[in-house]
């Protein structure tokens, strides 16, 4: 264990020099995707050969190495993480490993229907589907697919599955989905749904004609618009959202603020990127490579060196806020993990 003395006293875990417990891991498992978001580039790059992006044996080898130091949370993304061929095998050896306790997936629910009884089995917890629109058409025009029914269907699968709690999140996108946000809302009073507004990152892997934020107070007004929200903190795996409902709802409301009210300060997470690098921050530039390592056969005291020089790298906060552009490694979210 990685122990750093605060206050006078010894703690367990993975600390940054800030004094921040990194417990939570993000992996990009691929930057290929079956959709083609207006606001992102997945869907219509070459996605990284086969043999430039982590094995699952390799996953599995840093998640070991990771969970010895302090990290129990797993998140697999991308790009679109189901489209990876036999991705409930990974779900199952990541899940077997000691110390990790909870395994979560963002996915746009494409195929999820297909996959939720398996990912169940392998050890998956629970799922974040992505879903701009609640309008069929509008769907076809953000994503340019028209698989809108697959999303409910996926949403559906994950429920009865219980592949819960179950969230949905809603980048808020001006002057295409700021009149749906009530309609968001409303579902979680008749159906049950955990609905997450995310302010959209200008971080420039835009792919369309996406301009201009809409901010977290902004998105509130709208939905408020329905009633007075209450905080809600039982929510499971809550991050950095600040959730609240509906007096009698079943679901909750979730805000996340990284544009108006970044949440460096109580940041827990490391990111690995599909072609194997530790990032310490989605919207900072820095990154150590690890899969160099894993392929000269390193052994997991060496990975854990690697993994707590990545974390040493974090900084006080992003850039977002100072610098607002491009990555400079010209690096699309796809291949961070969004
Ligand atoms: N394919 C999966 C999905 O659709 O959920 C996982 C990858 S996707 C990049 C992860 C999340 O990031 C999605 O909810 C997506 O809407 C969100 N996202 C992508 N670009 C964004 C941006 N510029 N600002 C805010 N959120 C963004």
């Amino acid at each position: 264990m990685t122990e750093k003395p605060a206050s006078g006293e010894k703690k367990n875990g993975l600390f940054d020099t800030f004094n921040r417990q990194i417990n939570y891991l993000r992996i990009s498992v691929t930057d290929h995707c079956n959709l083609n978001c207006m606001y992102c580039s997945a869907g219509s790059m070459l996605p990284l050969k086969h043999e430039d992006i982590l094995s699952y044996e390799e996953i599995e080898k840093l998640v070991r190495a990771a969970a010895a130091m302090g990290i129990n949370k797993v998140r697999l993304t991308g790009g679109e993480p189901l489209m990876r061929p036999h991705f409930p095998r990974l779900v199952g050896m990541l899940s077997k490993i000691e110390g990790i306790d909870d395994i979560a997936v963002t996915t746009n629910g494409i195929i999820l229907a297909r996959m939720a009884e398996d990912l169940k089995n392998a050890g998956l917890t629970r799922v974040n589907i992505s879903l701009d629109t609640l309008k069929a058409e509008k769907f076809k025009m953000i994503t340019r697919h028209d698989k809108f029914t697959d999303v409910l269907a996926g949403i559906e699968a994950a429920h009865r599955f219980g592949l819960e709690p179950v969230k949905i999140n809603v980048v808020a996108l001006k002057g295409v989905n700021d009149d749906e946000f009530v309609d968001f809302a409303r579902k979680t009073i008749t159906e049950g749904w955990n609905v997450r507004y995310i302010e959209f990152m200008p971080i420039g892997t835009a792919n369309g004609p996406v301009s201009g934020l809409i901010t977290t107070a902004e998105i509130r007004e709208k939905v408020e618009t329905l009633g007075q929200l209450e905080p809600y903190r039982e929510l499971k795996g809550n991050g950095p959202a600040k959730v609240f409902r509906f007096k009698g709802a079943s679901g909750t409301i979730g805000f996340i603020t990284p544009v108006t009210e970044h949440f460096c300060a109580t940041c827990n997470r490391l990111r690995v990127t599909s072609d194997g690098a530790l990032r310490p921050c989605l919207l900072s530039e820095d990154e150590l490579n690890v899969r160099d390592a894993l392929r000269s056969g390193v052994g997991i005291e060496e990975l854990k060196k690697l993994i707590q020089q990545a974390v040493n790298l974090k900084r006080k906060e992003h850039n977002l806020n100072g610098k607002i552009g491009p990555d400079d490694k010209g690096r699309p979210m796809c291949q961070i993990g969004g």
